[in-house]
């Protein structure tokens, strides 16, 4: 019997383009990487869209393309205007360490990608070399510029905290007032076993929030735009905002709105869980009753409550879409 679909919608679905990344960010991957997938295994823009066209008969109607780092698949462009045709989708973003971003802007543009949001740890070149493991701070920066120029807003800037961020804080904060810029300060998750293993590495929100609040009201606000479980705050004479995603010290999982969709056909209900529903065959075969059937199956197992479980998880982030 197919399960029942959960007590609140679930209308987000965040679709992994690939597992590759011309990163190796401290908190995400080994230094050696993780082992990719074959490209066979990978599922094919056609198939990511027909997936997505069964999925809007449940209730999904925004889809953020998320990875590893999606611009490092060839086409992406190209799976941006497929989805732009499917009745029912009515948000499609991107989540970018914006490196490659200037380089297909215009055409993500063109093909119809409301925002996105970019990656960036530190303002300060060595320290964002060292934490990407080889990444340039000028061409994330020109990312963030692309994205602002091209209307892709609201431009949301992701930054994981760790320690070293509290010496970061008032170049971030000069980010949100000169630009209408969103940075929002990530707890690090247990995710596959990579990145600060202690308390001493990483920061909380209450560590961050008192912070701040040396620096200024901070005056709760509405979300810029989008959904999800970010808290925004807003600096009096700031163009844009600050926002916390407190996915370890706060519960957030009640009102989870989120579906991934691994780059190799899995459906996983849960960043924390290992809960994983094979879709892969059913979405090459365009079968539909399958893929809802696997939909289906894979929300009727949504628990709503799994807190953070390190360990858990055998993907990495970069495997899973974080
Ligand atoms: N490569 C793209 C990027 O970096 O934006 C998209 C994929 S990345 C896995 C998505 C987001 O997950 C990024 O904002 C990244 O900072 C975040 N992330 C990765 N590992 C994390 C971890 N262990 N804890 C918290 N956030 C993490
Ligand atoms: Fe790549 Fe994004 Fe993971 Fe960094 S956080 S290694 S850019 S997938």
């Amino acid at each position: 019997m197919i399960p029942p679909l959960p007590r609140h919608l679930v209308d987000y679905l965040r679709l992994s383009v690939t597992d590759r990344c011309n990163f190796r960010c401290v908190y995400c991957m080994p230094p050696e990487g993780v082992p990719f997938k074959d490209h066979e295994d990978i599922l094919s823009y056609e198939d990511m869209a027909f997936f997505v066209s069964v999925a809007v008969e449940v209730g999904i109607s925004k889809v953020r393309l998320t990875g590893g780092e999606p611009l490092a698949r060839k086409g992406v462009p190209g799976l941006v205007r497929l989805l732009r045709a499917i009745d029912g989708v009515d948000d499609i973003s991107l989540t970018t360490n914006g490196t490659l971003l200037p380089a297909f802007v215009d055409d993500l543009t063109a093909a119809g990608l409301s925002r996105v949001n970019i990656s960036l740890d530190s303002l300060d070149p060595e320290r964002y070399r060292a934490l990407t493991r080889g990444g340039s701070l000028q061409k994330a920066l020109a990312g963030v510029e692309a994205a602002l120029a091209h209307g892709l807003g609201p431009v949301k800037i992701n930054v994981v905290m760790m320690r070293e961020v509290l010496a970061e804080l008032d170049a971030f904060l000069e980010l949100t007032r000169q630009r209408p810029l969103h940075v929002r300060f990530i707890e690090w998750m247990p995710v596959g076993g990579c990145g600060p293993q202690t308390n001493e590495s990483s920061l909380s929100k209450g560590n961050l929030t008192a912070a701040l609040r040396e620096r200024g009201e901070l005056m709760p606000v509405a979300s810029p735009g989008g959904w999800g479980p970010a808290r925004y705050f807003h600096l009096p004479d700031h163009a844009g905002t600050v926002g916390f995603i407190s996915s370890v010290s706060d519960h957030f999982c009640d009102d989870c709105n989120r579906l991934r969709l691994t780059a190799d056909g899995r459906l996983k209900n849960c960043l924390f869980s290992c809960d994983e529903v094979e879709v892969q065959q059913a979405v090459r075969t365009r079968d539909r009753e399958a893929t809802l059937e696997a939909i289906r199956a894979s929300l009727g197992r949504k628990t709503f409550d799994k807190r953070v479980l390190p360990g858990e998880n055998t993907r990495g982030m970069s495997q899973i879409g974080g």
